[in-house]
């Protein structure tokens, strides 16, 4: 009994923390990224409890407690199937640098979705990383970065899966959220949502 009583302030103070934020730790893979890492750094404690408190709201999902390590190198960004690594880039603009550390954040808090609908990961990310961006920094940063993403070249079909998401409304990304959320069965049939009329963008 002592001894549980004793762990008690420790425990509640790590609540608080995970309430926050999950705890992130950053890293170059070698001294020529140290200055990026430490930018990455700077902005997780600047904007990290805002940035993951508006990731849980419009996601409707909780970041799981286990420390996420964030390796900074030269490599795509990206983030390991068991969530507990992401690769962040150093020679982004500050302004990708936070478009990019909240957009690799969302894909893993979307690893605890009990069930994809049939969606490919960017699909089901774009339900919220944009309603995400344009709360934490605006509209215009939201358009800027989703125009950036549109023309990542690779297998991803990052252009696809913006359209996709964007010919929603936030109210319709939201409904196939919930949809997502609540089905127990954990099945990848697709949702079906009629999506709404298609809304032009820039
Ligand atoms: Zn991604």
């Amino acid at each position: 009994m002592k001894g549980w009583l004793a762990a008690l302030p420790v425990t509640f103070a790590a609540m608080l923390l995970c309430a926050a934020a999950p705890p992130v730790s950053f890293a170059p893979v070698d001294s020529r990224f140290a200055a990026a890492s430490a930018e990455y750094e700077a902005l997780w404690r600047a904007d990290g409890s805002r940035i993951a408190t508006l990731l849980e709201e419009t996601s409707g999902l909780t970041f799981p407690a286990a420390r996420i390590d964030v390796i900074v190198s030269e490599g795509s960004p990206m983030t390991t199937f068991d969530g507990r690594t992401i690769r962040l880039r150093a020679g982004y603009s500050p302004a990708y640098k936070k478009a990019t550390l909240v957009h690799e954040l969302g894909h893993r808090l979307a690893l605890t979705l009990p069930s994809r609908g049939g969606l490919d990961d960017h699909r089901l990310l774009y339900l919220f990383l944009y309603d995400v961006w344009t709360d934490l920094y605006g509209r215009d940063f939201a358009d800027r970065m989703v125009a950036i993403e549109r023309r990542i070249p690779g297998p991803e079909d990052y252009e696809a899966a913006w359209t996709w998401a964007l010919a929603l409304t936030r109210d319709q990304r939201q409904a196939r959220l919930r949809a997502l959320r609540t089905r127990g069965d954990a099945s990848d049939r697709p949702l079906d949502i009629a999506p709404g009329p298609p809304i032009s963008r820039p």
